[in-house]
Protein backbone atom coordinates (compact mmCIF):
# COMPACT_ATOMS: atom_id res chain seq x y z
CA UNK A 1 0.00 0.00 0.00
CA UNK A 2 1.43 3.27 -0.73
CA UNK A 3 2.45 5.48 2.16
CA UNK A 4 -0.42 8.75 1.18
CA UNK A 5 1.42 10.85 3.91
CA UNK A 6 4.69 11.03 1.91
CA UNK A 7 5.49 13.92 -0.45
CA UNK A 8 6.84 12.91 -3.45
CA UNK A 9 8.73 13.88 -6.03
CA UNK A 10 10.46 12.85 -9.65
CA UNK A 11 11.63 15.16 -12.85
CA UNK A 12 10.95 14.21 -16.41
CA UNK A 13 12.17 15.46 -19.83
CA UNK A 14 9.74 14.92 -23.02
CA UNK A 15 11.18 12.11 -25.05
CA UNK A 16 13.57 13.99 -27.63
CA UNK A 17 13.69 17.19 -26.36
CA UNK A 18 16.20 18.00 -23.68
CA UNK A 19 15.09 22.23 -23.85
CA UNK A 20 13.27 22.03 -20.68
CA UNK A 21 12.62 19.22 -17.70
CA UNK A 22 9.39 19.24 -15.21
CA UNK A 23 9.58 18.81 -11.38
CA UNK A 24 6.95 17.32 -9.66
CA UNK A 25 5.94 17.24 -6.45
CA UNK A 26 2.83 15.75 -4.92
CA UNK A 27 1.50 15.41 -1.36
CA UNK A 28 0.78 17.79 1.92
CA UNK A 29 3.79 19.17 2.02
CA UNK A 30 4.61 20.09 -1.14
CA UNK A 31 4.06 23.46 -1.57
CA UNK A 32 6.47 23.77 1.96
CA UNK A 33 8.79 21.86 -0.04
CA UNK A 34 9.16 23.57 -2.78
CA UNK A 35 8.92 26.93 -0.74
CA UNK A 36 12.45 25.65 0.66
CA UNK A 37 14.08 25.67 -2.61
CA UNK A 38 11.94 28.26 -5.02
CA UNK A 39 12.28 32.17 -4.41
CA UNK A 40 9.74 34.23 -6.44
CA UNK A 41 11.14 37.34 -8.68
CA UNK A 42 8.37 39.26 -6.90
CA UNK A 43 10.17 38.07 -2.95
CA UNK A 44 6.74 35.94 -2.39
CA UNK A 45 6.51 32.24 -1.89
CA UNK A 46 4.26 29.38 -3.19
CA UNK A 47 2.64 29.60 -0.29
CA UNK A 48 1.52 32.75 -0.88
CA UNK A 49 0.82 32.81 -4.41
CA UNK A 50 -2.88 31.82 -5.82
CA UNK A 51 -3.48 27.96 -6.97
CA UNK A 52 -3.05 27.39 -11.06
CA UNK A 53 -0.67 30.58 -11.38
CA UNK A 54 2.52 30.29 -12.86
CA UNK A 55 5.35 32.51 -11.17
CA UNK A 56 8.86 33.34 -12.06
CA UNK A 57 12.11 33.21 -9.78
CA UNK A 58 14.65 31.16 -9.07
CA UNK A 59 16.17 27.91 -7.42
CA UNK A 60 19.14 28.57 -4.82
CA UNK A 61 21.51 25.66 -4.13
CA UNK A 62 22.65 28.07 -0.70
CA UNK A 63 22.29 31.63 0.03
CA UNK A 64 24.50 32.79 -2.65
CA UNK A 65 24.43 30.34 -4.87
CA UNK A 66 22.09 30.08 -7.82
CA UNK A 67 21.00 26.96 -9.74
CA UNK A 68 18.24 28.10 -12.11
CA UNK A 69 15.67 30.23 -13.22
CA UNK A 70 12.82 28.64 -13.19
CA UNK A 71 8.68 29.01 -13.50
CA UNK A 72 6.68 27.18 -10.54
CA UNK A 73 3.00 26.92 -9.94
CA UNK A 74 1.48 25.20 -7.30
CA UNK A 75 -2.47 23.81 -7.31
CA UNK A 76 -4.19 22.69 -4.37
CA UNK A 77 -6.17 19.83 -3.18
CA UNK A 78 -8.40 18.59 -4.64
CA UNK A 79 -7.91 20.45 -7.92
CA UNK A 80 -4.61 18.56 -9.28
CA UNK A 81 -3.86 15.46 -11.14
CA UNK A 82 -3.27 13.57 -7.79
CA UNK A 83 -5.82 15.15 -5.85
CA UNK A 84 -3.18 16.38 -3.61
CA UNK A 85 -1.38 19.78 -2.95
CA UNK A 86 1.28 20.07 -5.82
CA UNK A 87 3.67 21.93 -7.28
CA UNK A 88 5.58 21.91 -10.59
CA UNK A 89 8.93 23.87 -11.54
CA UNK A 90 10.13 24.05 -15.44
CA UNK A 91 13.82 24.45 -15.02
CA UNK A 92 16.24 24.17 -18.31
CA UNK A 93 16.62 20.34 -19.08
CA UNK A 94 20.38 19.70 -18.68
CA UNK A 95 21.12 16.81 -16.69
CA UNK A 96 23.04 18.83 -14.17
CA UNK A 97 20.11 20.72 -13.24
CA UNK A 98 17.18 17.84 -13.10
CA UNK A 99 19.76 15.91 -10.79
CA UNK A 100 20.68 18.99 -8.07
CA UNK A 101 16.48 19.68 -8.01
CA UNK A 102 15.46 16.69 -7.25
CA UNK A 103 18.33 16.18 -4.46
CA UNK A 104 17.51 19.04 -3.05
CA UNK A 105 13.92 17.86 -2.84
CA UNK A 106 14.98 14.96 -1.37
CA UNK A 107 17.15 16.97 1.23
CA UNK A 108 14.22 19.03 1.46
CA UNK A 109 12.07 16.40 2.49
CA UNK A 110 10.21 14.69 -0.46
CA UNK A 111 10.59 11.39 -1.33
CA UNK A 112 11.45 9.71 -5.03
CA UNK A 113 8.01 8.57 -6.12
CA UNK A 114 7.84 4.94 -7.08
CA UNK A 115 6.54 4.24 -11.19
CA UNK A 116 3.54 4.99 -11.82
CA UNK A 117 2.82 6.45 -8.33
CA UNK A 118 1.11 10.23 -9.30
CA UNK A 119 -1.55 8.13 -11.21
CA UNK A 120 -1.95 5.88 -8.70
CA UNK A 121 -2.44 8.45 -6.22
CA UNK A 122 -4.81 9.99 -8.18
CA UNK A 123 -6.67 6.68 -8.61
CA UNK A 124 -6.42 6.14 -4.59
CA UNK A 125 -7.75 9.68 -3.87
CA UNK A 126 -10.77 9.52 -6.57
CA UNK A 127 -9.86 11.48 -9.58
CA UNK A 128 -9.78 8.99 -11.85
CA UNK A 129 -11.29 4.77 -11.75
CA UNK A 130 -8.96 2.07 -12.24
CA UNK A 131 -9.27 1.63 -16.19
CA UNK A 132 -9.10 5.55 -16.23
CA UNK A 133 -5.62 5.27 -14.83
CA UNK A 134 -4.53 2.62 -17.05
CA UNK A 135 -5.42 4.87 -20.16
CA UNK A 136 -2.99 7.33 -19.10
CA UNK A 137 -0.26 4.96 -19.70
CA UNK A 138 -1.80 3.57 -22.65
CA UNK A 139 -1.93 7.15 -23.97
CA UNK A 140 1.71 8.14 -22.89
CA UNK A 141 2.76 4.79 -25.08
CA UNK A 142 0.46 5.79 -28.01
CA UNK A 143 2.17 5.48 -31.15
CA UNK A 144 -0.24 6.63 -33.75
CA UNK A 145 -3.60 8.28 -34.24
CA UNK A 146 -5.59 4.93 -33.19
CA UNK A 147 -3.87 3.90 -30.37
CA UNK A 148 -4.23 8.05 -29.44
CA UNK A 149 -7.62 7.96 -29.88
CA UNK A 150 -8.83 4.67 -28.26
CA UNK A 151 -6.70 5.91 -25.25
CA UNK A 152 -8.30 9.29 -25.00
CA UNK A 153 -11.33 7.75 -25.23
CA UNK A 154 -10.84 5.49 -22.18
CA UNK A 155 -8.86 8.10 -20.00
CA UNK A 156 -12.01 10.64 -20.49
CA UNK A 157 -14.27 7.95 -18.89
CA UNK A 158 -14.57 5.53 -22.00
CA UNK A 159 -16.65 2.59 -20.56
CA UNK A 160 -16.50 3.38 -16.65
CA UNK A 161 -19.74 4.81 -16.54
CA UNK A 162 -20.87 1.72 -18.10
CA UNK A 163 -19.66 -1.08 -16.44
CA UNK A 164 -20.54 1.16 -12.96
CA UNK A 165 -24.17 1.68 -14.24
CA UNK A 166 -24.44 -2.50 -15.36
CA UNK A 167 -22.60 -3.50 -12.04
CA UNK A 168 -24.99 -1.04 -9.92
CA UNK A 169 -28.18 -3.08 -11.75
CA UNK A 170 -26.46 -6.57 -10.77
CA UNK A 171 -26.20 -5.05 -7.48
CA UNK A 172 -29.79 -4.41 -7.13
CA UNK A 173 -30.49 -7.70 -8.65
CA UNK A 174 -28.71 -9.92 -5.92
CA UNK A 175 -29.99 -7.01 -3.03
CA UNK A 176 -33.46 -8.80 -4.15
CA UNK A 177 -32.64 -12.44 -4.52
CA UNK A 178 -30.44 -12.68 -0.83
CA UNK A 179 -33.97 -11.15 0.53
CA UNK A 180 -35.75 -14.01 -0.78
CA UNK A 181 -33.35 -15.77 1.75
CA UNK A 182 -34.99 -14.11 5.07
CA UNK A 183 -38.45 -15.70 3.54
CA UNK A 184 -37.56 -18.75 2.71
CA UNK A 185 -40.13 -20.17 4.28
CA UNK A 186 -42.40 -18.80 2.37
CA UNK A 187 -41.53 -19.60 -0.96
CA UNK A 188 -41.67 -15.86 -2.28
CA UNK A 189 -39.83 -14.75 -5.13
CA UNK A 190 -38.57 -10.77 -5.06
CA UNK A 191 -37.31 -10.58 -7.96
CA UNK A 192 -39.46 -11.55 -10.93
CA UNK A 193 -37.98 -14.56 -12.95
CA UNK A 194 -38.79 -12.81 -16.26
CA UNK A 195 -37.77 -9.85 -15.61
CA UNK A 196 -34.57 -10.86 -14.24
CA UNK A 197 -33.82 -12.98 -17.33
CA UNK A 198 -34.69 -10.31 -19.19
CA UNK A 199 -32.45 -7.91 -17.47
CA UNK A 200 -29.52 -10.50 -17.27
CA UNK A 201 -29.98 -11.63 -21.07
CA UNK A 202 -29.74 -7.47 -22.08
CA UNK A 203 -26.67 -6.75 -19.60
CA UNK A 204 -25.13 -10.19 -20.91
CA UNK A 205 -25.41 -8.57 -24.69
CA UNK A 206 -23.69 -5.58 -23.45
CA UNK A 207 -20.53 -7.30 -21.57
CA UNK A 208 -20.19 -9.37 -24.76
CA UNK A 209 -20.31 -6.30 -27.20
CA UNK A 210 -17.60 -4.53 -25.02
CA UNK A 211 -15.53 -8.27 -25.20
CA UNK A 212 -15.63 -8.44 -29.11
CA UNK A 213 -14.41 -4.95 -29.46
CA UNK A 214 -11.36 -6.65 -28.11
CA UNK A 215 -10.11 -8.08 -31.43
CA UNK A 216 -9.67 -4.22 -32.17
CA UNK A 217 -9.00 -3.01 -29.47
CA UNK A 218 -6.04 -5.35 -29.45
CA UNK A 219 -5.06 -5.01 -32.70
CA UNK A 220 -4.96 -0.76 -32.16
CA UNK A 221 -2.81 -1.16 -29.28
CA UNK A 222 -0.48 -4.36 -29.80
CA UNK A 223 -0.47 -4.28 -33.84
CA UNK A 224 -1.99 -6.48 -36.60
CA UNK A 225 0.52 -9.43 -36.05
CA UNK A 226 2.18 -10.50 -39.63
CA UNK A 227 3.29 -13.66 -40.87
CA UNK A 228 5.39 -13.75 -44.06
CA UNK A 229 5.74 -17.62 -44.82
CA UNK A 230 7.83 -19.48 -47.72
CA UNK A 231 10.61 -21.45 -48.81
CA UNK A 232 14.18 -19.99 -48.43
CA UNK A 233 15.32 -17.44 -50.77
CA UNK A 234 11.37 -16.73 -52.34
CA UNK A 235 12.44 -13.25 -50.85
CA UNK A 236 10.57 -13.02 -47.29
CA UNK A 237 13.58 -10.55 -45.90
CA UNK A 238 13.28 -8.93 -49.03
CA UNK A 239 9.92 -7.91 -48.62
CA UNK A 240 9.97 -6.85 -44.96
CA UNK A 241 12.55 -4.37 -46.03
CA UNK A 242 10.25 -3.19 -48.86
CA UNK A 243 7.70 -3.00 -46.57
CA UNK A 244 9.94 -0.95 -43.75
CA UNK A 245 10.76 1.49 -46.29
CA UNK A 246 7.30 2.56 -47.95
CA UNK A 247 6.53 3.08 -43.49
CA UNK A 248 6.61 7.36 -43.49
CA UNK A 249 5.99 6.78 -39.44
CA UNK A 250 7.81 5.11 -36.97
CA UNK A 251 10.02 2.37 -37.48
CA UNK A 252 11.02 -0.04 -34.51
CA UNK A 253 12.64 -3.11 -33.84
CA UNK A 254 10.89 -4.59 -30.73
CA UNK A 255 13.14 -7.26 -29.16
CA UNK A 256 9.91 -9.61 -28.04
CA UNK A 257 10.75 -10.49 -24.07
CA UNK A 258 7.68 -12.49 -23.61
CA UNK A 259 7.15 -13.90 -27.09
CA UNK A 260 10.59 -15.14 -27.68
CA UNK A 261 10.85 -13.48 -31.38
CA UNK A 262 12.03 -10.70 -32.76
CA UNK A 263 9.11 -8.08 -34.50
CA UNK A 264 9.08 -5.20 -36.95
CA UNK A 265 6.71 -2.94 -35.96
CA UNK A 266 5.31 -0.56 -39.38
CA UNK A 267 2.40 1.13 -39.68
CA UNK A 268 0.46 1.33 -42.48
CA UNK A 269 -2.58 2.96 -43.32
CA UNK A 270 -2.63 4.54 -40.29
CA UNK A 271 -2.61 0.71 -38.43
CA UNK A 272 0.17 -0.56 -37.06
CA UNK A 273 1.23 -4.01 -38.46
CA UNK A 274 3.50 -6.32 -36.10
CA UNK A 275 5.64 -8.68 -38.78
CA UNK A 276 6.12 -11.92 -36.77
CA UNK A 277 9.89 -13.25 -36.60
CA UNK A 278 9.95 -15.97 -34.39
CA UNK A 279 12.66 -17.83 -31.80
CA UNK A 280 14.10 -14.28 -31.97
CA UNK A 281 16.79 -15.62 -34.75
CA UNK A 282 17.15 -13.87 -37.91
CA UNK A 283 16.39 -16.04 -40.33
CA UNK A 284 19.52 -16.92 -43.05
CA UNK A 285 19.38 -18.18 -46.27
CA UNK A 286 20.82 -21.24 -45.67
CA UNK A 287 18.63 -22.55 -43.29
CA UNK A 288 17.77 -26.00 -43.31
CA UNK A 289 14.05 -26.40 -44.56
CA UNK A 290 12.81 -28.43 -41.68
CA UNK A 291 13.75 -26.12 -39.00
CA UNK A 292 12.19 -23.58 -41.40
CA UNK A 293 8.62 -25.03 -42.16
CA UNK A 294 8.71 -25.56 -38.11
CA UNK A 295 8.94 -21.50 -37.65
CA UNK A 296 7.04 -21.44 -40.13
CA UNK A 297 4.18 -22.78 -38.66
CA UNK A 298 4.45 -21.34 -35.38
CA UNK A 299 4.46 -17.70 -36.99
CA UNK A 300 1.11 -19.07 -38.75
CA UNK A 301 -0.37 -19.83 -35.59
CA UNK A 302 0.71 -16.15 -33.98
CA UNK A 303 -0.26 -14.35 -36.48
CA UNK A 304 -4.09 -12.54 -37.91
CA UNK A 305 -2.48 -12.39 -41.41
CA UNK A 306 -0.54 -14.63 -43.29
CA UNK A 307 1.33 -13.61 -46.48
CA UNK A 308 2.28 -16.94 -48.52
CA UNK A 309 5.46 -15.59 -50.66
CA UNK A 310 6.56 -18.05 -53.55
CA UNK A 311 9.15 -16.55 -56.34
CA UNK A 312 8.81 -16.64 -59.93
CA UNK A 313 10.66 -19.65 -61.64
CA UNK A 314 12.06 -18.41 -64.92
CA UNK A 315 11.82 -15.94 -67.48
CA UNK A 316 8.10 -16.99 -68.73
CA UNK A 317 6.19 -17.82 -65.71
CA UNK A 318 5.79 -18.91 -61.86
CA UNK A 319 4.42 -22.35 -60.73
CA UNK A 320 1.43 -21.92 -58.40
CA UNK A 321 1.67 -25.13 -56.66
CA UNK A 322 3.36 -24.48 -53.40
CA UNK A 323 0.65 -22.59 -52.71
CA UNK A 324 -1.55 -24.93 -51.67
CA UNK A 325 1.23 -26.72 -49.45
CA UNK A 326 1.05 -23.69 -47.47
CA UNK A 327 -2.99 -23.01 -47.27
CA UNK A 328 -2.90 -26.19 -45.53
CA UNK A 329 -1.17 -24.87 -42.53
CA UNK A 330 -3.32 -21.56 -41.99
CA UNK A 331 -6.36 -21.46 -39.31
CA UNK A 332 -9.53 -20.85 -41.58
CA UNK A 333 -10.51 -18.10 -39.53
CA UNK A 334 -6.86 -16.71 -40.67
CA UNK A 335 -6.67 -14.14 -43.27
CA UNK A 336 -4.33 -14.48 -45.74
CA UNK A 337 -2.66 -13.26 -49.16
CA UNK A 338 -0.93 -14.94 -52.10
CA UNK A 339 2.16 -13.57 -53.76
CA UNK A 340 4.42 -14.35 -56.20
CA UNK A 341 7.67 -12.43 -55.66
CA UNK A 342 10.46 -12.02 -58.10
CA UNK A 343 8.20 -10.93 -60.86
CA UNK A 344 11.18 -8.96 -62.46
CA UNK A 345 12.56 -12.01 -63.25
CA UNK A 346 9.55 -13.13 -65.17
CA UNK A 347 8.90 -10.14 -67.39
CA UNK A 348 6.85 -7.75 -65.21
CA UNK A 349 3.93 -5.90 -66.91
CA UNK A 350 0.88 -5.01 -65.87
CA UNK A 351 -0.91 -5.81 -68.94
CA UNK A 352 0.45 -8.88 -69.36
CA UNK A 353 -0.04 -11.42 -67.06
CA UNK A 354 2.78 -14.16 -67.11
CA UNK A 355 1.78 -17.63 -67.45
CA UNK A 356 0.58 -19.02 -64.48
CA UNK A 357 1.89 -23.10 -64.17
CA UNK A 358 0.23 -25.70 -62.58
CA UNK A 359 -3.79 -25.24 -60.98
CA UNK A 360 -4.42 -25.58 -57.70
CA UNK A 361 -6.78 -25.00 -54.91
CA UNK A 362 -5.79 -22.37 -54.19
CA UNK A 363 -5.22 -20.68 -57.60
CA UNK A 364 -8.90 -21.34 -58.67
CA UNK A 365 -10.26 -19.60 -55.94
CA UNK A 366 -8.17 -16.42 -56.09
CA UNK A 367 -5.31 -15.37 -58.60
CA UNK A 368 -2.27 -14.09 -56.22
CA UNK A 369 -0.68 -10.68 -55.92
CA UNK A 370 2.76 -10.16 -58.38
CA UNK A 371 5.27 -8.41 -57.00
CA UNK A 372 8.94 -7.63 -57.28
CA UNK A 373 9.90 -7.34 -53.52
CA UNK A 374 13.64 -6.03 -54.66
CA UNK A 375 12.50 -3.59 -57.78
CA UNK A 376 9.66 -2.46 -55.58
CA UNK A 377 7.00 -3.30 -57.61
CA UNK A 378 3.36 -3.68 -56.87
CA UNK A 379 4.49 -2.78 -53.40
CA UNK A 380 1.91 0.10 -53.26
CA UNK A 381 -1.28 -2.71 -54.04
CA UNK A 382 -0.20 -5.32 -51.43
CA UNK A 383 -0.18 -2.50 -48.74
CA UNK A 384 -3.54 -2.09 -49.99
CA UNK A 385 -4.36 -5.06 -49.56
CA UNK A 386 -2.86 -5.74 -46.27
CA UNK A 387 -5.09 -2.93 -45.12
CA UNK A 388 -8.20 -4.32 -46.41
CA UNK A 389 -7.48 -7.52 -45.02
CA UNK A 390 -6.45 -6.38 -42.18
CA UNK A 391 -10.17 -5.21 -41.25
CA UNK A 392 -9.88 -2.54 -38.73
CA UNK A 393 -13.06 -0.55 -39.14
CA UNK A 394 -12.43 3.38 -38.56
CA UNK A 395 -13.17 4.13 -35.14
CA UNK A 396 -15.98 6.51 -33.94
CA UNK A 397 -16.07 9.56 -31.77
CA UNK A 398 -18.12 8.00 -29.21
CA UNK A 399 -17.17 3.82 -30.35
CA UNK A 400 -16.08 1.94 -27.32
CA UNK A 401 -13.27 -0.56 -28.04
CA UNK A 402 -11.74 -2.50 -24.99
CA UNK A 403 -7.79 -2.28 -25.94
CA UNK A 404 -7.11 -3.34 -22.11
CA UNK A 405 -6.35 -7.12 -21.84
CA UNK A 406 -6.83 -6.84 -18.41
CA UNK A 407 -10.50 -5.70 -18.97
CA UNK A 408 -10.83 -8.37 -21.57
CA UNK A 409 -10.49 -10.95 -19.38
CA UNK A 410 -13.02 -9.45 -16.94
CA UNK A 411 -15.43 -9.24 -19.29
CA UNK A 412 -15.00 -12.64 -20.49
CA UNK A 413 -15.15 -14.14 -16.91
CA UNK A 414 -18.56 -11.72 -16.22
CA UNK A 415 -20.15 -13.10 -19.23
CA UNK A 416 -18.93 -16.64 -17.84
CA UNK A 417 -21.08 -16.11 -14.57
CA UNK A 418 -23.48 -14.29 -16.14
CA UNK A 419 -24.37 -17.38 -18.39
CA UNK A 420 -23.89 -19.60 -15.50
CA UNK A 421 -26.47 -17.95 -14.06
CA UNK A 422 -29.00 -18.08 -17.00
CA UNK A 423 -28.49 -21.62 -17.48
CA UNK A 424 -29.76 -21.85 -13.60
CA UNK A 425 -32.87 -20.20 -13.85
CA UNK A 426 -33.50 -22.48 -16.39
CA UNK A 427 -33.05 -25.14 -14.20
CA UNK A 428 -34.88 -23.36 -11.33
CA UNK A 429 -32.15 -23.10 -9.01
CA UNK A 430 -32.78 -21.01 -5.94
CA UNK A 431 -32.44 -17.91 -5.53
CA UNK A 432 -29.44 -17.56 -3.29
CA UNK A 433 -27.59 -20.06 -6.01
CA UNK A 434 -28.16 -17.26 -8.89
CA UNK A 435 -27.34 -14.64 -5.97
CA UNK A 436 -23.65 -15.81 -5.75
CA UNK A 437 -23.26 -16.11 -9.67
CA UNK A 438 -24.34 -12.60 -10.44
CA UNK A 439 -22.38 -11.86 -7.43
CA UNK A 440 -19.15 -13.42 -9.74
CA UNK A 441 -20.13 -11.51 -11.98
CA UNK A 442 -20.30 -7.56 -9.95
CA UNK A 443 -16.81 -8.82 -8.55
CA UNK A 444 -15.14 -8.82 -11.96
CA UNK A 445 -16.90 -6.07 -13.73
CA UNK A 446 -15.89 -4.30 -10.44
CA UNK A 447 -11.92 -4.90 -11.40
CA UNK A 448 -12.05 -3.33 -14.05
CA UNK A 449 -13.05 0.12 -12.54
CA UNK A 450 -11.14 -0.52 -9.66
CA UNK A 451 -13.99 -0.97 -7.37
CA UNK A 452 -12.50 -3.59 -5.26
CA UNK A 453 -9.09 -4.42 -6.50
CA UNK A 454 -6.17 -6.19 -4.58
CA UNK A 455 -2.77 -4.55 -3.82
CA UNK A 456 -0.98 -6.99 -6.18
CA UNK A 457 -2.94 -6.26 -8.90
CA UNK A 458 -2.17 -2.55 -8.46
CA UNK A 459 1.03 -3.12 -7.98
CA UNK A 460 1.62 -4.26 -11.36
CA UNK A 461 -0.59 -1.64 -13.15
CA UNK A 462 1.24 1.17 -12.09
CA UNK A 463 4.85 -0.43 -11.71
CA UNK A 464 4.69 -0.74 -15.39
CA UNK A 465 4.65 3.31 -15.48
CA UNK A 466 7.37 5.42 -16.00
CA UNK A 467 8.86 7.24 -12.80
CA UNK A 468 7.10 10.67 -12.58
CA UNK A 469 3.74 9.75 -14.13
P1 LIG B 1 14.26 -15.21 -47.89
O1 LIG B 1 15.13 -16.37 -47.64
O2 LIG B 1 12.89 -15.65 -48.28
O3 LIG B 1 14.23 -14.24 -46.75
O4 LIG B 1 14.84 -14.46 -49.16
P2 LIG B 1 15.73 -13.14 -49.24
O5 LIG B 1 14.91 -11.95 -49.02
O6 LIG B 1 16.90 -13.30 -48.36
O7 LIG B 1 16.14 -13.16 -50.78
C1 LIG B 1 16.83 -14.23 -51.35
C2 LIG B 1 17.48 -13.74 -52.62
O8 LIG B 1 16.49 -13.39 -53.58
C3 LIG B 1 18.34 -12.53 -52.42
O9 LIG B 1 19.48 -12.64 -53.22
C4 LIG B 1 17.46 -11.39 -52.93
O10 LIG B 1 18.24 -10.31 -53.44
C5 LIG B 1 16.70 -12.06 -54.03
N1 LIG B 1 15.41 -11.41 -54.27
C6 LIG B 1 14.48 -11.08 -53.37
N2 LIG B 1 13.42 -10.49 -53.95
C7 LIG B 1 13.70 -10.41 -55.26
C8 LIG B 1 12.99 -9.88 -56.40
O11 LIG B 1 11.90 -9.34 -56.32
N3 LIG B 1 13.61 -10.02 -57.61
C9 LIG B 1 14.84 -10.60 -57.74
N4 LIG B 1 15.34 -10.67 -58.95
N5 LIG B 1 15.50 -11.09 -56.70
C10 LIG B 1 14.96 -11.01 -55.48
MG1 LIG C 1 15.10 -14.23 -45.00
Amino acid sequence: MLDLTRTIVAISTPAGCGATATLRISGQDAITVADRMFTAASGSSLTDTPSNKMVFGKIMLSETQMLDEVMAVAFRTPHSYTGEDSVEIYCHGSVYIQQSLLELSLTHGAFLAAPGEFTERAYLNGKMDLSQAEAVGDLIAAQNRLMHKTAITQMRGGYSEEIRHLRQELLQLTALLELELDFSEEEVEFADRNNLQNLLTQILQLIDGLASSFRVGNAVKNGVAVAIVGRPNVGKSTLLNALLKEERAIVSSIAGTTRDSIEETITLGGIMFRFIDTAGIRETTDEIESIGVERARQKIQQAQLVIVLIAGTDGKHYDVAEFDEWAQEIPADTARMYVVNKMDEVSFNENERPNQLGKTHVSQQTSPLLISAKQGLGIDQLIHQIVQLAAIPEIGQNDIIVTNVRHYDALVKTSAALQNCLAGMQNRIPGDLLAMDIREAIRHLGSITGEITPDEVLQTIFGKFCIGK
